[in-house]
């Protein structure tokens, strides 16, 4: 077939060893599955992946990237699959043609946005091989060359804006200047018609004024260089319409006043040469002051390099001419493809990274602040991540960041009130580490808090400060919920009414802003109430009955707690705040327990028999007298430990599993302390509503004759 012959012409003229083969069954394969389709222009469709294939053949990319192009549209468009193409041309070509799948799959906003910014980032993390950048650029090329043909005009300018927006900039970027200048100037023929149809009437003009113009500035400017000496290839051409626009519109002047509608390039041999026929350029016309600039010895930052200078040139005509050498000219015109070019050749020992490195180097080198990467450092890049909410909004966050940074990203109510996520349309954990391109739908409810645990996980400054704002109120409310209770036991004990206005005085003894303040301190145990006490009633002795009490300990303690009304209840456990469950002995609701305020921590209970206590027999201060306060909006499960001897035979541990179920426990860890060939000794923690019900699940195994021993663990 004639246009099979003709690709692989153009791929041999610049690669001599191209695997024939190769190029001919990837024409094949993209023919076959694009079958009887068409485009809205009528042509068969397989014409685009041919286009677009071709436009690669103009960056001279190699062979992987051509057939990257013809298969570019068949894995979202055909039947044909990527498991297919991985195993007819292998698992490079099948990774580009995924990473070109992905990317034309992205959604991108339509609404003109400070996000193109952000698209125009994800595109290039997305890209993680440059080739798959480069090919998406040609389909764009190619589908806005043919951009007239679609028929809906919500289309076309959606897809015009589009390209205006991320991909010109992006093919600027990465310094393929023809390539943009094309995209943008298609772009403005659907955006703004009329003010390109004005530009093209007074370019026609200019033509017919002075016939041939390009061509004799052209001719002339070539013989003068003859004459000095210097051969040199020169070429003009008007500039693009939307580049004469945008002057237009920046310099806010009118076509009159802009002369310099046309550019001549001066192509030579070597960089010598660049700066002799500047020199001739100079000593046969007027320069324009102002203009000339040298980006040979200072190349731009995404390696453009040429000298550029402004003459008043043959017949009187402004002209803005660009000297550069023949490399200088590749590089201008094909930008990072060029690079590639030279460097191919070289040992390939960078691996495939290769690509994405050094188009993250160029775009490290951004010289123009105002554009793409301001204040973006490269490290900054690969460290990020691109998310969407399900409207399409697109938030760049650390890489690392989980659906929490996620929420609170979008708002701080919405990371507070977070209960669930969705990513990609399923549920998934809160802590999930998001990717490049996952959507993520917040699951809110209005009961919701912060959780104390999310700090263990999220990588945001944002999120991470809301929830230790949040920890940090809700402890203190906490602190100074459990302090005023204490104090309120102590005053019992002691005869005295309670009141906060009794309290004055050791509000300023202690220097706190607000009774709340002196309670909060007593709760964290960083006052007793003893002292506490005694500023409040200074002069006054400590009764005979604390005395007493102080000498009793641990024992007289724990019968005083059969008054119950002068227990502090244990109600609203947030865990690791103001109040603890001891890890020695597992203390349950129904347990006989007893706190210990401990300072700085709040205060711990234990079970009254915990081994533990005699550590604190000597501090009888630090008592307190605690109950449970089981009530329908207290947490219903806990976690009881127990330890059980196995004889170790079959269906033994099924036997210890399903009792603890069938008396509706729940095994939420299991750890084997001790093997011998005839018995297995296990550690079970087990969530029970309360130790009523523990002991109901100990009665039980013990009743099982796989069971050897059963004990609750208390104590270390
Ligand atoms: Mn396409």
């Amino acid at each position: 077939m004639n246009r099979q012959a003709d690709l692989l012409e153009r791929v041999r003229e610049y690669d001599a060893d191209v695997d024939e083969g190769l190029l001919a069954r990837a024409y094949d394969f993209s023919l076959k599955a694009h079958g009887a389709q068409r485009r809205e222009s009528g042509d068969p469709y397989f014409s685009h992946p041919l286009e677009v294939a071709g436009i690669i053949t103009d960056m001279k990319l190699d062979a992987a990237t051509v057939v990257t192009a013809l298969l570019h549209d068949t894995v979202e468009d055909t039947l044909a699959t990527l498991d297919q193409i991985d195993k007819e041309f292998g698992a490079e070509i099948a990774r580009l043609v995924d990473g070109v799948t992905k990317l034309s799959r992205l959604e991108i906003p339509e609404e003109s946005s400070p996000q193109a910014e952000n698209f125009r980032k994800l595109l290039l993390a997305m890209s993680n091989d440059l080739r798959v950048l480069l090919v998406k650029l040609a389909d764009r090329l190619h589908n806005m060359r043919t951009l007239h043909f679609v028929s809906k005009p919500d289309k076309r300018r959606r897809i015009a804006r589009e390209t205006m927006e991320i991909y010109a900039p992006l093919a600027e970027r990465i310094g393929m200047q023809d390539m943009k200048e094309e995209l943008e100037d298609l772009a403005f023929l659907e955006l703004n018609p009329e003010a390109r149809r004005s530009v093209t009437a007074r370019l026609d003009f200019l033509r017919e004024q002075g016939s041939d113009l390009v061509e004799r500035i052209s001719s002339e400017l070539q013989e003068t260089l003859k004459t000095g000496g210097l051969g040199a290839w020169v070429s003009g051409r008007e500039k693009r319409p939307y580049s004469i626009w945008r002057k237009m519109e920046r310099k806010n002047i009118s076509f009159e006043q802009l002369s310099d509608v046309m550019a001549f390039r001066v192509v030579v041999d070597t960089v010598a040469d660049c700066y002799e026929a500047l020199g001739l350029m100079h000593g046969s016309y007027s320069m324009v002051p102002g203009r000339f600039k040298d980006y040979v010895s200072t190349p731009k930052r995404n390696r453009y390099r040429s000298v550029h200078t402004t003459l008043i040139g043959p017949e009187r005509q402004r002209i803005e001419v660009q000297i550069r050498t023949r490399e200088m000219h590749e590089v201008a015109e094909l930008g990072v493809a060029a690079h590639w070019q030279y460097k191919q050749n070289q040992v390939n020992a960078e691996g495939e990274y290769r690509w994405i490195r050094e188009l993250l180097e160029i775009l490290d080198h951004a010289s123009n602040p105002e554009e793409f990467f301001e204040h973006t450092k490269l490290e900054m890049f690969q460290d990020q991540v691109f998310c969407f909410t399900p409207r399409g909004d697109l938030y760049a966050l650390p890489r690392g960041a989980t659906a929490v940074d996620f929420a609170y990203a979008v708002h701080t109510e919405v990371g507070d009130t977070t209960v669930g996520a969705k990513i990609n349309g399923r549920i998934a954990p809160l802590r999930t580490v998001l990717e490049n391109g996952d959507q993520v739908e917040i699951i809110r409810s209005k009961a919701q808090t912060p959780q104390p645990t999310w700090e263990e996980f999220v990588v945001t400054g944002k999120a991470r400060s809301a929830i230790r704002r949040f920890v940090r109120n809700q402890e203190r409310a906490q602190y100074s919920e459990l302090g005023r209770a204490i104090l309120e036991s102590v005053f019992r004990q002691e005869g005295r009414t309670f009141s906060e206005k009794a309290l004055g005085n050791a509000v300023k003894v202690f220097a706190a802003k607000a009774v709340e303040d002196l309670y909060a301190r007593v709760g964290e145990g960083l006052v007793s109430a003893r002292q506490v006490i005694d500023a409040a009633f200074p002069g006054e002795k400590p009764s005979r009955r604390r005395r007493l009490r102080a000498l009793t300990g641990a024992f007289s303690r724990s019968k005083t707690r059969k008054g119950g009304d002068k227990s502090i209840p244990i109600r609203g456990l947030i865990p690791g705040m103001a109040v603890h469950l001891a890890a020695c002995c597992h203390p349950l609701p129904g347990d006989r327990i007893v706190g210990i305020v401990t300072e700085g921590k709040g205060v711990t209970v234990h079970t009254i028999d915990c081994e533990s206590l005699e550590n604190f027999a000597s501090a009888p201060e630090r008592w307190l007298d605690v109950s449970w306060d089981v009530g329908p909006d207290s947490p219903s499960i806990q976690v009881g430990r127990i330890d059980v001897v196995l004889t170790n035979e079959p269906g033994s541990l099924s036997a210890l599993t399903s009792v603890i179920a069938k008396n509706m426990g729940n095994i939420s860890n299991l750890k084997i302390t001790n093997r011998t060939p005839d018995f297995f000794e296990f550690l079970v923690d087990v969530e029970v509503g309360d130790a009523k019900h523990l002991s109901n699940i100990v009665a039980a195994l013990r009743a099982d004759p796989m069971m050897q021993t059963v004990t609750r663990v208390r104590g270390v």
